[in-house]
């Protein structure tokens, strides 16, 4: 996409697929895409084809030890990984990999840039995985056909993040998972109109008492977090009692999310 200067200072996701023509995709929408054409963050995708084997540009063979299907060969995959190379982590889009979290993606979002691969088939053989201290990550405990919605998962997630992406910047200080949050899963929203189908919006919501509005906000977060994700509340329970000054800290960090929302009145997206 954009070459030469900007590639080293912006935070950047190179891609090495076999589908270069999925990416962008929806990446290139809405915010996200917004983004990408002003430049706050790039985008290299690493055709993994270009790299393949022979006239027929192989990329894959049969698995060693028989069974179904095909491997992404070692060879192959460590031309591509040298062509990407660039600051970050290489993380592996796997189903064995550890699951992505909101604190992975705030540390991503810090750092500047990632290296993915995109499986296909049965798999990447392991020891290029093991030679180029690949990291795999998962989007959940299901198998895709690929590696690129996963990955697009993972730079949507990121690219949020970095400052100037979303309108309104606020709204990442409240949202579930978000240490303004205290990591839990975020309260019910409601907008016009006040009565829908016999419908009405808790009254707390109406009644422009932000203090009032805030600790019902907090309650539902814990109601919901409770139960629909007891691992994150027990999560949550354990890191606070172990460490008090970082529940001070946590509800100092909420407290200032408020007062940002109090000043500048912005609806919500
Ligand atoms: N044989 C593998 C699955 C291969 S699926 C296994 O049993 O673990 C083909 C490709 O899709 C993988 O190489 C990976 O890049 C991608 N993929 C599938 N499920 C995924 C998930 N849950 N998270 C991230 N990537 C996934």
């Amino acid at each position: 996409m954009t070459a030469g200067q900007q590639d080293a200072d912006v935070w950047t996701a190179s891609v090495v697929t076999l589908f270069p023509e999925a990416f962008p995709g929806i990446l290139g929408l809405s915010l996200t895409g917004r983004a990408l054409a002003q430049g706050l963050w790039n985008l290299r995708t690493i055709p993994l084809r270009e790299f393949g084997i022979g006239r027929h540009r192989n990329v894959d063979d049969t698995p060693a030890g028989g069974g179904a299907g095909m491997v992404i060969r070692a060879d192959v995959m460590d031309a591509a990984l040298h062509s990407a190379a660039h600051p970050g982590p290489v993380l592996y889009m796997s189903p064995r990999g550890r699951p992505l979290t909101q604190s992975r993606v705030r540390d991503l979002a810090e750092g500047p840039g990632v290296t993915l691969i995109c499986g296909r088939f049965e798999g990447v053989d392991q020891r290029v995985l093991e030679a180029h201290r690949v990291q795999e990550i998962s989007v959940g405990d299901y198998v895709l056909t690929g590696g690129e919605i996963a990955a697009q998962v993972l730079i949507d997630a990121t690219v949020r993040l970095i400052p100037r992406v979303l309108g309104n910047q606020a709204s990442l200080a409240e949202e579930s998972f978000s240490i303004g949050n205290r990591g839990l899963l975020e309260a019910p929203q409601y907008t016009k109109p006040a009565l829908w189908q016999g419908r009405q919006i808790p009254d707390v919501l109406l009644s422009g008492n932000h203090a009032a509005i805030h600790a019902w906000r907090n309650t539902e977060a814990e109601r919901l977090t409770k139960q629909r994700r007891p691992d994150l509340w027990r999560a949550w329970t354990e890191a606070s009692a172990m460490d008090p000054a970082k529940d001070r800290q946590l509800s100092g960090a909420s407290d200032q999310s408020r007062d940002h929302r109090e000043q500048h009145k912005e609806p919500k997206r």
